[in-house]
């Protein structure tokens, strides 16, 4: 009983830590967290165990790497492995539909395919050669984006949506964050082979999460064990309860339950992190515009410090045109005949 509740408490605290992070990374509380943090860090760890994390930290984090590629992969292969040599043989067992145990593997085809391409294709470097037909793209809207501003590191004009990705040292047309998940920008290019990756990956964690769940269930209905008592530690007799049931799961099948427990958490946050993404489509923002929204409009937030003799600057998302046309221009980017034409 001791360890579910332990499991549990652990879990619960990765899920508040990740839901608070996100909220702070949006509000100006972020740098003074990371400051407190930081000074907390410098009394417990030695300077060179510092330098050391730093070191690592600016690697992972701050140059182009196929570390998080590479346990994106390993991680994919664990949990596939894991549902084809034990769930895919007990549920053949069970007389599971054999469509319904093969829907993971194609959602799996899927996944590696757009992963790939997430990797390899070009967001939307803006060069010499493109520049002013992206400067034509999108419209100015002098508060997020302002004309004739020029990017210091790439000596050209910026275009409006643009941002310079200090990871890949490079402007991309309509850019959305660095994923460092597939190594790359995510720009007006590869946006829509972004979001057809997460909705694959999604979805398959969401099936397995659904299959390794009905499986165990089936166990548990077809061993009748949900009607058997157990002797508790002061000798009386208890009728089997659903925290008990789980426990005996967990000692019984521990990596069915342990796969069960990751990618019902991972269904959960990507789940999030899907619906996130949908809605900055359907209304026509990138990410990088919804984080900076919030500091050009907040007029009490100190770090949006404007002139006081100006006028405040409300930003305005003046891309949207309606729910359809926005999720067009997603798989249909404007300045896509341009990226065929070169091939
Ligand atoms: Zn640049
Ligand atoms: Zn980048």
């Amino acid at each position: 009983m001791d360890f579910l509740v332990l499991f549990l408490f652990y879990v619960t605290l990765v899920l508040i830590g990740i839901v608070t992070i996100c909220i702070c990374s949006k509000t100006h509380y972020r740098k003074g967290l990371v400051r407190g943090g930081a000074q907390i860090i410098s009394y417990i760890i030695p300077e060179c165990l510092q330098r050391a994390m730093l070191k690592l930290l600016h690697y992972l984090f701050h140059t182009r790497n196929y570390t998080f590629v590479l346990l994106h992969l390993i991680l994919q292969g664990m949990v596939y492995s894991e549902y084809t040599w034990e769930i895919f043989g007990y549920c053949q067992e069970l007389e599971f539909s054999l469509h319904y145990l093969l829907l993971p593997y194609l959602l799996l085809i899927g996944n590696l395919v757009f992963f790939t391409l997430s990797c390899v294709s070009n967001p939307g470097t803006i060069t010499k050669a493109n520049e002013l037909l992206f400067l034509q793209a999108y419209e100015f809207d002098e508060v997020m984006f302002s004309k004739n501003r020029k990017c210091s590191t790439c000596n050209l004009r910026k275009p409006a949506r643009s941002k310079h990705c200090s990871v890949c040292n490079r402007c991309v047309h309509r850019f959305d964050h660095h994923c460092v998940w597939v190594n790359n920008c995510i720009g007006a290019w590869n946006a829509k082979y972004f979001l057809l990756y997460l909705l694959t990956l999604t979805a398959s964690a969401a099936t397995m999460a659904v299959v390794s769940t009905v499986f165990l269930v089936q166990l548990v209905m077809l061993s009748d064990l949900y009607l058997e008592t157990y002797i508790d530690d002061l000798g009386h007799f208890q009728v089997i309860d659903i925290v008990f049931l789980i426990q005996y799961l967990f000692l019984t099948f521990p990596r069915i339950v342990f796969m069960l427990g990751f990618v019902a958490m991972l269904s959960f946050l990507l789940g999030g992190y899907l619906c996130f993404t949908l809605y900055l489509a359907s209304t026509n923002q990138t990410t990088n515009e919804w984080y900076r929204g919030d500091r050009t409009w907040c007029q009490h937030c100190p770090h949006a410090a404007r002139p006081p003799s100006a006028e405040p600057q409300v930003h305005r998302n003046i891309h949207s045109r309606g729910l359809w046309s926005n999720l067009g221009e997603i798989f249909l980017p404007a300045t896509a005949h341009y990226e065929r034409k070169k091939n």
